[in-house]
C-alpha cells in the first residue's frame, strides 16, 4: 500500500518537483499539504503541520520543502506522531539541530531522509565510479546563477539563516562530499554580503585535504543568462568535467556520460528504499563545510540587492 504523504511548504520547489516526483512513484500518494498561503488543488489543505496531523492522523510520512529555518520544528513534530521525514536541503540551519532529528528518528524507529538533490543529477555516480583510485590534485567549482531567475521574490535566502549564495553553493557541496573520499578543511572563505541584507551573493573558498588536494570554489549568485554550474576535477590520469550541475560528464574533453533530469524521482525512490529498510540517510558534510566557511570567512561589504 502507498506510503500516505504529506507535503509541507508549497512553494517553488514543491509545485517544480516534489508534486510530479510523488504522483510518479506508486509507493507514495499525496493525501494533504501544510502551507500558510498556498493550496494544491484537489488535495485537503492545512495551514500548519500540526492542525494537518490533527486532522490526517494516518499520514505516514512527511515531506518538508519550507526554507531551512522553519525545518526543525516540523521534523520534530513529525517525529515525534511517528512519520518518516524526507528534509529538503540543506536540512536545517545548524549541525546540531539536524543531528538532534536524527537521534530523535532512530529513537522513534523512524526514516529521516536529509536529501540533496544534486548527488542525483545523471552524471555523479559516474564520476565518483571514474575517480576511484585516482589522485586528485586539484577541483576547481564555478557555480553561479542569477538569483532573481532562480529565486524570484524569495527574501527568507537574504535572512542570517537562509544562506544566500551558499543555497544554490551547497548543491555543488553535495556533489563534491558525494565523489571524493576525503574530509575537506576549510583554509580560506572570502564572503561579499550586500550592504542591505544578512548573507553573502558571492563566495570564494579554498579547501583541502590531508591527501594533499586542493579545492577552489566560486559562487556568485549575479551571473546574468545562462547558469554555470561545473566541476572540473584535475587528476594524476586525466581531466573530468561534471557540468550542468552534475548531468553531464565529460573526460579529456569527450562527452563520457549525461542523462535527463529525475534527480527528485531518484530521490523518492531512495526515500522509499530507506523507508522499506527501516534506516536513515543524514549526511551533514556538505552542510559542515558551510558552516567552517562561514566560522573563518572574511566579510566584503558588497552594494545593496534590490529584486
Ligand atoms: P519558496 O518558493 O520560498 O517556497 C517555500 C515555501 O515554504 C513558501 O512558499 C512558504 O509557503 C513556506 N514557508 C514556510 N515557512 C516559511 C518561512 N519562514 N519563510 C518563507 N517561506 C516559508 O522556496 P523554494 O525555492 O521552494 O525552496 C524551499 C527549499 O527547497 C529551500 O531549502 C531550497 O534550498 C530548496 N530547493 C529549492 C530549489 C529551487 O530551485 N527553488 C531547488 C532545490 C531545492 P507558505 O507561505 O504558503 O507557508
Amino acid at each position: 500500500m502507498a506510503l500516505k504523504t504529506a507535503l509541507v511548504g508549497i512553494g517553488k520547489i514543491a509545485r517544480d518537483q516534489h508534486i510530479p516526483a510523488i504522483e510518479a512513484n506508486a509507493e507514495f500518494e499525496l493525501v494533504a499539504t501544510a502551507s500558510r498561503n498556498a493550496e494544491v488543488g484537489g488535495i485537503p489543505a492545512f495551514r500548519n503541520l500540526a492542525s494537518l496531523l490533527e486532522n490526517v492522523p494516518e499520514v505516514d510520512c512527511v515531506s518538508l520543502c519550507t526554507p531551512p529555518a522553519a525545518r526543525y520544528s516540523d521534523a520534530k513534530l513529525a517525529i515525534e506522531a511517528g512519520c518518516h521525514v524526507m528534509l529538503e536541503k540543506p536540512p536545517g540551519t545548524t549541525l546540531v539541530e539536524v543531528q538532534n532529528l536524527a537521534s530523535l528518528a532512530d529513537k522513534a524507529g523512524v526514516t529521516l531522509f536529509a536529501s540533496w538533490h544534486s548527488r542525483e543529477a545523471a552524471a555523479v555516480r559516474a564520476t565518483r565510479d571514474w575517480l576511484k583510485g585516482k589522485l586528485v590534485r586539484e577541483v576547481r567549482i564555478d557555480w553561479k546563477e542569477d538569483v532573481r531567475f532562480w529565486h524570484p521574490g524569495q527574501d527568507w535566502i537574504w535572512e542570517a539563516d537562509g544562506f544566500g549564495v551558499f543555497d544554490p553553493g551547497i548543491n555543488a557541496l553535495s556533489i563534491l562530499t558525494a565523489i571524493h573520499p576525503h574530509t575537506l578543511v576549510v583554509s580560506e572563505a572570502i564572503l561579499s554580503i550586500p550592504e542591505n541584507r544578512d548573507t553573502p551573493v558571492a563566495a570564494r573558498m579554498s579547501l583541502h585535504d590531508p591527501e594533499g588536494t586542493e579545492v577552489s570554489v566560486e559562487l556568485d549568485w549575479l551571473e546574468e543568462g545562462s547558469p554555470k554550474w561545473d566541476i572540473r576535477i584535475h587528476a594524476d590520469e586525466g581531466e573530468a568535467l561534471l557540468s550542468d550541475g552534475g548531468a553531464r560528464l565529460l573526460i579529456d574533453g569527450e562527452e563520457a556520460m549525461s542523462g535527463p533530469d529525475r534527480e527528485y524521482h531518484a530521490l523518492y525512490e531512495c526515500l522509499a528504499g530507506l523507508i522499506a529498510s527501516g534506516s536513515s540517510d543524514v549526511d551533514l558534510a556538505p552542510m559542515r563545510i558551510v558552516s567552517d566557511a562561514m566560522a573563518v570567512a572574511d566579510r566584503h561589504v558588497a552594494p545593496p540587492f534590490e529584486w
